[in-house]
């Protein structure tokens, strides 16, 4: 026993021992009707939830501070504390009060861990969130390789996948894991606080690959693990150490799960962590899904086709004949006109997956029942419902009918609407079990024999107010008004057992028989009515396999016909998919965008053509202009599409992206020591490094965190080494207007502009992409509608053209090396300064006094 628990009462002692062993989790203790919470758990979990904060007994000399959750809602307070980070041990009483008193032990109930919840290992819906996948993910290294495996214990969903130290942040940005089972030597960046450490927890995790791989074959009934796949050595000891987890944290009871599969990147789009978070796929920069790409296409009804969809954004493939078959599927829906009828037969379809979930680790309540119950429902109208020939709609078809016998037994056997809780009653339905009929017929018919009782014992001893009442120790007993008391103590058989202020209490024979008979009819329609229960969920278990197949299959359908309703829509169309090089958008727009417009504007489309002889677009235009909605538009075009979604523009042809960077806007966002210029380089590097003729690559405003010259020289390297190197699609975005000179040395360069117009004196920006290169003299033109003289902006447009001719020299040569010799000092000096300022970045007076001050000095 430690020094803190020294001294402590016989129940302080057991919560000490037990805390002993969750000392990084909360713990409920169960003490009747209460969860309830000691010592430092409960000044933490008193705040956290804005409860009492309150003291029983006292602990060496000290009162112990206490806090309780009721039982019937603990569900809520859990949920709130899981949020806040908190992981909570379940401590439930092992044995019957009433037992332990029969057979006259001494001391506490027996008590202990009944279960541990953490983020990652939930299965409740009041603690899931429904549109979104839960994952537990562990990561244990091997040699130069870290393998990495997830689970849902939710949904049963259970993968793994091989990647190095620097594949990792991608990885985890795209399953944003709840919870991970790490050591200390492994970087998870932004994910920190979702580690959790293992050390205290009691897992056995095999000690090499080979054990790993035998534990796991076992555990999913196959002779080898390679039925399931090819998995590396370090995904085996991960998808192990998931599973070791999951058991000690459900204290042996096992969810069902898939067996794992080895999702590899083969196959997938290849996003790196910074263009995740630069596209906003799943949760807008906030947090929130509106206001991201899939808030913006999300056509689903059921929370299955919410986490599917999602699950297609987050990780777009590179496969053409799966993304053919998305394709087909949603396009048969739309154009036989059955996707708004499979969408209303959809509409509100339960979370089977889930039921099942929580069925396989023994937490179902009646209300999980009624889930697969309407979910089957559902899945049996809308397979005739479903057009035939796309590979993916045939095999929905074919899981959809998993299990007939099962649908029929719920639909006799389970009351509609069934109740919450088994201990309810009523959960199974009048006329299925004759047993069940028989007692609860008993039960309820001595209610019936009470009640008429009632009146006969009345007459029989000539009172008329004389009642029958259930009291929670005497049980039944009659209740006299005072008036009667006199008269009924001289009936031998009626016994007085209370006085209260107005009358008195007796118990009678007969009525205790009856009581004898209640008690025993309801006990035992409970117990069979359990029984029954316990049946139907093992018929369930039985057929969980096909169940969760068709689960699936839902939520598939429930996808395809969220795309093909975009695509009916009449604004979103099918994109023209191939393995070339091709990179064509016609009338493109951006979803997020276009959809938080005030009303009456409307999105202005533009196209955009990457196709071989022009793969780089140079992009210029002052701010506001509506360049970066311009490049995220077309990055988001390409993940939709390769999402095998439909996608907001008239027309679109995309030969597959192996890799896709996005550098917009986000470097500035990015909480570090590290300096904003030092970020934009490491992630240009990437690039640089990484793109090759299938990618696509979007930046903005390479160089701007550093000096003008600075700055320029490098986005002019950067762009030479895109054509020449990479040779990837890409758009530039830049405000060096300048650099539109490189057109003339790089032949696959097109500089694009954003359309300006002056209007009534008023700058207005047309958000229309057109060739060409911007109007140098922007922030002259600024200055000039300042009401700056004429002379002088003049004068200020030609000291700009020769600086700038000055400046950059014919590429791809280095920058400086080909400034042309200066003809004076001077004059140097006037383009250095010149070349310093930023027209865009000035205000009117800003550029006046910057003209005044070139001037003074020429
Ligand atoms: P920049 O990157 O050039 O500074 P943004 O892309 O941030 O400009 O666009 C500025 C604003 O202009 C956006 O918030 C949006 O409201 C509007 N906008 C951008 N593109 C369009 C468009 N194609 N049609 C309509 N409005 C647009």
């Amino acid at each position: 026993m430690s020094d803190a628990a020294t001294g402590a009462s016989p129940a302080m002692a057991q919560w000490f021992a037990i805390k002993a062993k969750h000392e990084d989790a909360l713990l409920f203790f169960r003490m009747g009707d209460f969860y309830e919470l000691f010592f430092a758990d409960a000044q933490a979990a008193s705040a956290a939830l804005d409860i009492a904060l309150t003291a029983r007994g006292q602990h060496q000399g000290q009162p112990i501070p206490m806090c309780g959750v009721p039982v019937s809602q603990a569900e809520m307070y859990l949920a709130r504390l899981i949020r806040r980070g908190f992981r909570v041990a379940i401590v439930e009483q092992l044995e019957d009060p009433a037992a332990a008193k029969a057979r006259g032990a001494k001391g506490p109930l027996k008590r202990d861990v009944v279960r541990l919840v953490t983020p990652g290992t939930l299965t409740e819906e009041a603690l899931l969130e429904a549109g979104r996948a839960n994952f537990l993910a562990a990561i244990v290294p091997y040699g130069p390789q870290l393998g990495i495996a997830w689970a849902d214990i939710s949904t049963g969903l259970f993968e793994t996948e091989a990647t190095d130290a620097a594949g990792l942040p991608a990885i985890l940005g795209r399953l944003d894991p709840a919870e991970i089972v790490a050591d200390a030597g492994i970087e998870l960046g932004p994910f920190e606080l979702r580690r959790v450490g293992t050390q205290r927890l009691a897992m056995s995790t095999p000690a090499t690959p080979e054990a790993a791989k035998r534990e796991l074959a076992e555990k999913f009934g196959a002779a080898s693990l390679d039925a399931f796949g090819d998995f590396s050595p370090a995904e085996a000891l991960s998808a192990a150490t998931v599973l070791a987890y999951i058991t000690a944290t459900q204290m042996g009871a096992m969810p069902r799960l898939s067996h794992p599969s080895s999702a590899g990147v083969a196959g997938q789009l290849a996003m790196d962590a910074a263009t995740r978070a630069s596209l906003e796929l799943l949760a807008a920069r906030g947090g929130n899904e509106a206001g991201s790409l899939l808030g913006a296409v999300k056509r689903t009804v059921s929370p299955a086709g919410a986490r599917l969809l999602a699950g297609w954004i987050s990780a777009p493939l590179n496969r053409l004949d799966t993304l053919l078959d998305r394709q087909a599927a949603w396009l048969a829906l739309r154009d036989t006109g059955m996707a708004e009828p499979v969408r209303m037969v959809l509409r509100g379809a339960p979370d089977m997956a889930r039921a099942l979930g929580r069925i396989a680790l023994g937490r179902a309540s009646p209300r999980d029942l009624a889930s697969i119950r309407a979910a089957l429902d559902i899945a049996t109208r809308l397979a005739p419902l479903l057009p035939r020939g796309p590979r993916l709609l045939n095999a929905a078809t074919a899981a959809l009918n998993p299990a007939p016998d099962l649908l029929e037994t719920l639909q006799h056997a389970l009351a509609e609407p069934a109740p919450l809780k088994l201990e309810d009653g009523g959960v199974i339905a009048h006329g299925y079990d004759g047993e069940l009929d028989a007692e609860r017929a008993l039960r309820d018919d001595t209610r019936r024999i009470i009640a008429e009782f009632q009146t006969e014992l009345a007459q029989r001893y000539g009172v008329a107010s004389l009642k029958i009442r259930h009291h929670a120790q005497l049980g039944y007993v009659l209740e006299a008004p005072a008036t009667a008391v006199e008269s009924l103590r001289g009936h031998p058989e009626l016994l007085l057992r209370q006085g209260m202020a107005n009358g008195a209490r007796f118990t009678h024979p007969e009525l205790s028989a009856l009581d004898q008979r209640i008690t025993e009819a309801a006990f035992r329609a409970a117990a069979r009515e359990k029984l029954v229960f316990n049946w139907l969920i093992k018929q369930a278990l039985a057929a969980a396999q096909p169940l969760a197949a068709c689960a699936e299959a839902l939520a598939l359908v429930d996808v395809l016909q969220s795309a093909a309703h975009l695509a009916g829509s009449g604004r979103y169309c099918c994109p023209e998919l191939s393995d070339d090089e091709d990179f064509r958008i016609e009338a493109g727009r951006h979803p997020v965008v276009e959809a938080a417009l005030p009303p009456g504007v409307s999105f202005i489309p533009n196209g955009c053509d990457l196709s071989t002889t022009q793969r780089l677009m140079l992009l210029t235009g002052p701010n506001m202009a509506g360049k970066s909605t311009f490049l995220r538009q077309n990055a988001l075009l390409v993940v939709l599409a390769q999402a095998g979604l439909p996608v907001p523009a008239a027309a679109m042809r995309l030969g597959l992206v192996d890799r896709l960077f996005s550098r917009v806007g986000a470097a500035d966002d990015l909480a570090s020591g590290r300096s904003t210029f030092m970020v934009e380089m490491i992630e240009t590097a990437a690039i640089l490094h990484q793109a090759g003729p299938k990618s696509f690559v979007i930046v903005d405003e390479i160089g701007r965190g550093t000096g003008t010259r600075d700055g320029l020289a490098i986005a002019q390297a950067v762009l030479e080494s895109l054509h020449n190197n990479n040779r990837c699609r890409a758009i530039f975005a830049t405000h060096f207007h300048e650099l539109y000179l490189l057109a003339e040395a790089l032949p696959r360069l097109k500089p694009h502009t954003m359309r300006v117009k002056e209007f009534r004196g008023e700058v207005v920006f047309m958000h229309e992409v057109i060739e060409g290169a911007a109007q140098k003299s922007w922030g002259v033109h600024v200055a000039r509608l300042a009401g700056v003289p004429e002379a002088v902006a003049k004068r200020a447009e030609t000291l700009l053209k020769s600086a700038e001719k000055a400046t950059l020299a014919a590429a791809p040569l280095p920058l400086f090396a080909t400034l042309p010799p200066a003809e004076n000092a001077a004059d140097n000096a006037l383009s250095a300064t010149l070349a310093a300022l930023d027209p865009d970045a000035m205000t009117p007076r800003e550029a006046l006094e910057a003209l005044y001050k070139l001037r003074a000095e020429a």
